[in-house]
């Protein structure tokens, strides 16, 4: 018998597959009706006498008349994504249709899902917890390896579980120290002082861990921003086109796709690289003699990689090194590269390689060692972090929720040593739950909740 786990009893509907024409589209209804409804517009089997997970053949109709053939997919709750009863109606892809069952299955009863609204029923019936249905939506916005393998080991629930663990440390603590205040009389200690302290250590450890995580979690869903800087005519624009149009070949090389082509942005490796003041590149400015400027130092502090761009046959060794020094006391990773080597006197190659052996020479205009130049750009970033399959932040309410969390903990750690009262050391104890339980959604609030599933789209 169909049931719904929530008090929200009704039925939602949506388009799950884009809008626009495709060769199919799959409408999703879910609710404690949902297969209801669908069997009042579906001709063919009983689709109430079905089991679950089986498909079925037939037609959807208005009345009499035929809207289209399609093939329904029946989900029995609690054995669904929502956990509630679900239905997938695939039909053929054109929008007239798709819009005619949907029009058609709000007059049976359905009401148009809200963005977000499933995964908000599935997070709501217990599905995953919070930060796992946030991985959902990062997922379906990954676009490259990196950020997809981030968001699936989230969405599986690699980053809660840690979480949720030295939760469950800390609420034993709790409860031993609020046991305590029961006592007062009697001078008990059931919480160790030390063991706490010990416990709040290791979390800030945990914590710091986490939190140190998210520059690299932000490169990896957003992009490493990197920086091409160089004298006016070094090449920096032809550089970043040549390395933007084999991105622009590549995807154009996949018969039959089309993409949403990002200006500015390429693949190394499945590593989305950003460049960012392209449009100040374009431009021609002059970045790296404007390194003292204060204004260009800040934009180039915000970048994670620099490519310090010259021109082989206008610059000589000193302004070489004068600029190398400049970006190293600037402190953002960067890699040397000597452009127009197609026509570099061979005695400056030699004196340069001699003195900056990690030289990179290209030929940005020939696009020559364009191939180099992106493994040595792939080594600098270093994902190995994220490779060794340690747990990593890509979430900026997480990682203000660990922010505060570590500020609480050292609140408690302070407390400990300036030995404060108990009902003191609880609140800031029960401070740090609130905002671990923040990230898992044990705690939430209904503001909490509607932003975050309103960057869902619909249909989701
Ligand atoms: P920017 O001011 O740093 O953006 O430099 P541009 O990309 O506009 O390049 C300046 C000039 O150098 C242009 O005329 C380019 O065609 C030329 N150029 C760029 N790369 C190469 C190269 O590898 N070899 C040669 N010979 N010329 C190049």
């Amino acid at each position: 018998m169909a049931f719904s786990l929530h008090e929200k009893n009704d039925t939602i509907v949506a388009l799950a597959t884009p809008q626009g024409v495709g060769a199919i589209g799959v409408i999703r209804l879910s609710g404690i009706d949902a297969i209801r409804i669908c069997n009042k517009i579906f001709k063919g089997k009983d689709l109430e006498k079905q089991e679950s997970h089986t498909i079925h053949f037939g037609t959807i109709r208005d009345g009499e008349k035929v809207i289209d053939e399609v093939l329904v997919s029946l989900f029995i709750a609690p054995k669904s994504f929502t956990k509630e009863n679900a239905v997938e109606i695939s039909t053929h892809g054109s929008s007239y249709i798709v819009n005619q069952v949907i029009k058609l299955l709000i007059r049976q009863g359905a009401r148009p899902a809200k963005p977000g609204e499933f995964t908000q029923r599935a997070f709501l019936n217990g599905q995953f917890d919070l930060a796992q249905a946030e991985a959902v939506a990062d997922l379906i916005h990954a676009d490259s390896e990196a950020s997809h393998q981030a968001a699936l080991s989230q969405m599986r629930g690699g980053f809660s579980g840690e979480i949720q663990k030295l939760r469950n440390e800390l609420i034993h603590f709790a409860s031993m120290i609020e046991l305590e205040l029961d006592f007062t009389e009697e001078d008990v200690e059931f919480a160790s002082r030390d063991d706490l302290k010990v416990l709040v250590e290791k979390l800030l450890r945990v914590i710091e861990q986490l939190i140190g995580s998210f520059d690299l979690g932000n490169v990896i869903k957003n992009g490493v921003p990197t920086v091409i800087a160089g004298k006016p005519n070094a090449g920096k624009s032809t550089l970043l086109n040549a390395l933007l149009n084999e991105e622009k070949a590549i995807v154009s090389d996949i018969a039959g796709t089309t993409r949403d082509f990002i200006e500015d942005e390429i693949n190394i490796g499945g590593v989305i690289f950003r460049f960012i003041d392209t449009a100040g590149l374009r431009e021609t400015t002059d970045t790296i003699e404007a390194i003292g400027v204060s204004r260009t130092q800040e934009k180039m502090k915000t970048a994670s990689l620099i490519l310090y761009l010259f021109d082989l046959g206008d610059t000589d060794m000193v302004e070489i090194s004068r600029d190398i020094n400049k970006l190293e006391n600037l402190g953002v990773p960067f890699l040397k590269v000597a452009n127009k080597i197609d026509k570099a006197d061979l005695e400056f190659v030699g004196e340069l390689k001699s003195k900056h052996p990690d030289t990179i020479f290209i030929s940005a205009g020939n696009k020559e060692n364009l191939d180099d130049l992106k493994s040595r750009i792939l080594e600098l970033v270093n994902l190995d972090k994220f490779k060794t399959g340690n747990t990593i932040v890509t979430n900026i309410r997480h990682y203000d929720s660990l922010v505060k969390t570590r500020e609480s903990l050292l609140d408690v750690l302070g407390g400990i040593d300036q030995e404060i009262t108990n009902d003191f050391l609880a609140m800031d104890i029960r401070r740090s739950l609130h905002y671990l339980g923040e990230i898992t959604g044990e705690i939430t609030t209904d503001d909490l909740l509607a932003n975050i599933f309103s960057k869902f789209c619909i249909g989701k």
